[in-house]
């Protein structure tokens, strides 16, 4: 039986392809600079295996130029242009992709540039514009062609006029309406920011003719305009440079660049991983908490690139939340976008890179904990809560992760230690890792508690944030050694006579106790002697596993 071709109705596609595929109009900008940069990376790859063609990386460009009067936004490129059959086979059908086609006659594989591969990008330019018309004309060819088109009405070819090879598209911008506006897309600062965000790091200059003001030659009052050609992309991606290359001063112009932070660095972690996945990063530990990092409005998430093109501003996939603070970028070319270059299509490496981010991040961690205790004392300030809420969270999964790197303030050494630290310093008697919640350290210090433990010599870690204790729940042990309250009931140091006193001083105030109990009816469900007290007369304790501190904790959360 003949097989059928299945059929498409091209205009429905095509207005499909045009408003539901992408969710912010702004990256058709992205679209346009990638094609136009494909043209010229063809010109580059044609060079290398062609002698008789000379590729001059100066002479190559994109510019972007916006009239107002007009409502045009023109993109120019100087790549390899289109055949009148290019125009015909590329813009006029859908889902083709000369530059897969490209690629895949040139054999190129991983560690080339070209972006494209879907066929589609070029017609998101309709999501902002009435008219397309593309004008180009293509190396060694003396013809040039001009293809013209309104959307889903079909598309007209005809021969023109141009001078150098390349292409020159044409947009004419949709006239503002009721629940849309355009005119942003006519606005210099309004262009050069889309271009910042998407195409920075596109290879190829990226030109616009900008306008500015400046002091008159002769005056001190007195400005004049001009205009003047900008390049407005880096073009070099930093995190492609060599380590070697880069000072700390480079990455922290990063950083502020980015707007990561208005705060600096406090470090910054520059990897190149070339193993079972192949991406470059580079993130940063800021110094200071965002405003709003322990509110709900946070965002945590890491910045996508996919061969130097962002693709998600916030891809929150690559970090956990116990690591939310991080700042920065991941670019690979391993990913596999879906057809808006807006998500993923399988996350199998964007897990293995998630994966390898988070080890990376705790290493670097740990070192900086090694061997600049002041600085990670800095960000311990800043974010060590959020590593508490991760050792709490998702029932302890991640505590072997970071208790390492948690810190809490020592009785004996007036400062932070780590838990290891705590346990190294034990002595051979003690059982326990003893600790006591309160307020403040100076509260705590005041605490009768304390001082039993405290008078055998013992260490005691002072938890003053809420988390504290809750975290230590959840490791319940480390290196084998328990978590001990100071105000639990057997704090595993009494000796016998210790007991046998308390017994007989209880029997002896029997009659006090009755009293007091009855006056503090309602407030305390018993009254009885106590074999800790030294200095104080009185403490108040609980009984079973919560304490004072957590019944607060737990009676101020909402329900
Ligand atoms: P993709 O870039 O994914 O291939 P597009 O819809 O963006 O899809 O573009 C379709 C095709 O049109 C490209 O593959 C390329 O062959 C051609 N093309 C688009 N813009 C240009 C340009 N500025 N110069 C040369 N060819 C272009
Ligand atoms: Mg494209």
């Amino acid at each position: 039986m003949a097989k059928k071709q299945f059929q498409a109705e091209s205009k429905r596609l095509l207005d499909m392809m045009i408003n539901s595929i992408y969710t912010q109009r702004e990256i058709f900008l992205r679209e346009l600079i990638s094609n136009a940069s494909d043209a010229i990376d063809k010109l580059y790859y044609k060079a290398l295996v062609d002698d008789q063609l000379v590729f001059n990386k100066e002479d190559y460009f994109i510019k972007i130029t916006a009239d107002k009067a007009s409502r045009t936004l023109t993109i120019t490129d100087t790549g390899i242009g289109m055949t009148q059959e290019d125009l015909e086979n590329n813009l006029g059908i859908i889902a083709k992709s000369g530059s897969l086609a490209f690629k895949k006659e040139n054999e190129l594989k991983d560690g080339h540039n070209i972006i494209g591969q879907f066929g589609v990008g070029f017609y998101s330019a309709f999501m902002v514009a009435d008219v397309i018309t593309v004008t180009s004309k293509t190396l060694g060819s003396s013809e040039a062609f001009k293809w013209e088109s309104e959307g889903a009405d079909g598309y007209t070819i005809v021969p023109t006029e141009k001078d150098s090879v390349g292409t020159e598209i044409i947009l004419k911008i949709k006239e503002n309406t009721e629940d849309d506006q355009y005119d942003e897309y006519l606005e210099e600062y309004r262009l050069k920011s889309i271009i910042k965000k998407y195409s920075d790091f596109i290879r190829y200059p990226i030109k616009m003719d900008v306008k500015g003001q400046r002091p008159k030659e002769g005056s001190d009052n007195e400005f004049e305009e001009y205009q003047e050609e900008q390049t407005v992309n880096s073009m070099v991606p930093i995190w492609r440079k060599n380590k070697n290359e880069l000072t700390p001063q480079d990455y922290e112009n990063f950083y502020m660049e980015k707007r990561y932070g208005f705060d600096k660095p406090l470090k910054h972690i520059h990897i190149s991983a070339d193993g079972a996945v192949v991406y470059n990063a580079i993130l940063f530990i800021p110094e200071n908490t965002p405003f709003d990092y322990y509110t709900k409005e946070y965002e945590k998430g890491l910045e996508l690139y996919s061969n130097g093109v962002l693709i998600m501003d916030k891809c929150s996939d690559l970090l956990p939340d116990y690591f939310s603070f991080v700042k920065g970028m991941v670019d690979s070319e391993d990913l596999s976008l879906n057809i808006s270059r807006e998500m993923l299509q399988h996350d199998r490496q964007l897990t293995l890179i998630a994966k390898n981010i988070k080890n990376k991040i705790k290493s670097q961690l740990l070192s900086l904990l090694k061997d600049e205790r002041e600085k990670y004392e800095q960000f311990y300030k800043s974010f060590g809560r959020q590593l508490k809420f991760g050792v709490y969270n998702d029932y302890g999964a991640n505590k072997d992760t970071l208790q390492d790197l948690l810190l809490f303030y020592s009785s004996k050494e007036k400062r932070q230690v780590t838990l290891d630290e705590y346990v190294s310093r034990m002595p051979e008697d003690q059982k326990y890792i003893y600790y006591a919640s309160g307020e403040s350290i100076e509260r705590i210090e005041k605490l009768p508690q304390i001082e039993v433990v405290s008078e055998k010599g013992y260490e005691i870690l002072y938890f003053t944030d809420d988390i504290d204790e809750f975290a230590i729940k959840t490791i319940m042990t480390y290196k084998e050694k328990e978590f001990k309250s100071v105000s639990s009931g057997d704090l595993g140091i009494e000796s016998d006579t210790d007991k046998e006193q308390t017994d007989a001083e209880e029997s002896g105030s029997k009659e006090l106790f009755e009293s007091m109990q009855t006056l503090l009816s309602g407030k305390v469900s018993k009254v009885k002697a106590s074999k800790r007290l030294r200095s104080h007369p009185v403490c108040l304790s609980t009984e079973g596993e919560l304490t004072i501190e957590m019944e607060k904790i737990l009676k101020a959360m909402p329900n």
